[in-house]
């Protein structure tokens, strides 16, 4: 095991497989115009694959592919059956907004994905059209139940925003127990592309919670053996469980054993960083998979981000980035970076 200056282990790998996405969310790609990665440096199947390979013999065995909107590379089917071909991944998972799950659901179960996360955050077709620009609520409702006729267990994320959507909390628990989903809901957090967040928007953990609590009673945490997952876990009193990611209000970098690959090659150790490491380059130069390897690790080994606990030391909270900055490296935007 490779474990960082803090001793987190190398577990999780999240893999953006492109920054392009179907979507406009008002929280992650808010503008009209945007700057995407060059096409030649988008790293192919083989690519990736290779990769994944050298991040599992150092001891990631949890990977999830994301974006940008997955689904909208193409065949990634034929992606995911070269990943679960590897015994080391004992978790493959996927995160989509849904609205093209439902044409790709059956040929993802066949492929050997293991698990499907939704990003769900209104019941509300009209409230959907303001919040991300788009007509298709209905396809992602049918992307859902599509993933669960698959055979797939399913969550489902929401980021709750102030004056946006808290008002759905129980309509989306209710939802979600009649999907057999889990819901987990986002606290909106200040990341890249966030550019309009302000800390009155954020619905915190204990908010979430004194919601729930007002209209069903007593809820009582879930402790599960996964101490590295994002999401604390409850339980209502009928039984039925939710998670809520406090990254905002109550980070967990202190266990956090994720990192992200952007669709250029492009390794991230922290949500937060400044900068990533350029694994494309010596992958095109002719590095051998024990070159990579010693790369990764002494990298690993030197880790010592906290960044979401770090924003919450500051004084005054603003977005990360202004839109500026973000067009001058694209890799600073969360859809770059993989959610
Ligand atoms: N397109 C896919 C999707 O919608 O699930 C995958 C990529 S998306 C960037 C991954 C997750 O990041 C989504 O669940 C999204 O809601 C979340 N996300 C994006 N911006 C966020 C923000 N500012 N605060 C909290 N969560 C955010």
């Amino acid at each position: 095991m490779i474990a960082d200056r803090l001793q987190r282990p190398l577990g999780s790998l999240r893999v953006s497989v492109t920054d392009r996405c179907n979507l406009r969310c008002r929280y992650c790609m808010p503008e009209q115009e945007y700057v995407w990665l060059p096409k030649q440096s988008i790293l192919t199947f083989e690519e990736i694959t290779r990769l994944v390979g050298i991040f599992t013999s150092l001891g990631v065995d949890k990977v999830r592919l994301t974006g940008g909107e997955p689904l909208l590379r193409h065949d990634l089917p034929t992606l995911t059956a070269m990943l679960a071909r590897n015994p080391d991944v004992r978790d493959l998972a996927l995160t989509t907004n849904g609205v093209l799950l439902a044409k790709h659901a059956a040929s993802l179960k066949q492929a050997g994905l293991g698990r499907v996360t939704v990003s769900l955050d209104t019941l509300r077709p009209d409230r959907m059209r303001e919040l991300a620009r788009t007509d298709r609520h209905a396809d992602v409702v049918e992307g859902i139940a599509a993933a669960r006729g698959a055979g797939f267990p399913l969550k489902l994320n929401t980021v709750v925003i102030r004056g946006v959507n808290e008002d759905e909390l129980v309509d989306l628990i209710e939802f979600a127990r009649a999907h057999k989903a889990e819901v987990r809901f986002i606290e909106y957090m200040d990341v890249g592309g966030a550019t309009g967040w302000s800390a009155e928007q954020v619905v915190s953990q204990r908010e979430i919670l004194d919601i729930l609590a007002a209209r069903y009673g007593t809820i009582t945490p879930v402790t599960s053996g996964d101490v590295s997952a994002p999401a604390e876990r409850f339980q209502l009193p009928d039984g039925a469980t939710f998670g809520i990611v406090a990254s905002t209000t109550a980070p967990f970098c202190r266990s956090c054993d994720r990192s992200r690959l952007t669709a250029d090659g492009t390794w991230f150790l922290c949500l937060y960083a400044e900068r990533g490491i350029d694994l494309r380059e010596p992958v095109r130069a002719g590095a051998t998979d024990r070159d990579l390897a010693e790369l990764i690790s002494s990298t690993w080994r030197q880790r010592t981000d906290r960044g979401a606990e770090q924003r919450l030391g500051l004084a005054e909270r603003t977005p990360l980035y202004q839109v500026e900055g973000l067009r001058a490296d694209p890799h600073r935007e969360m859809h770059t970076r993989g959610g």
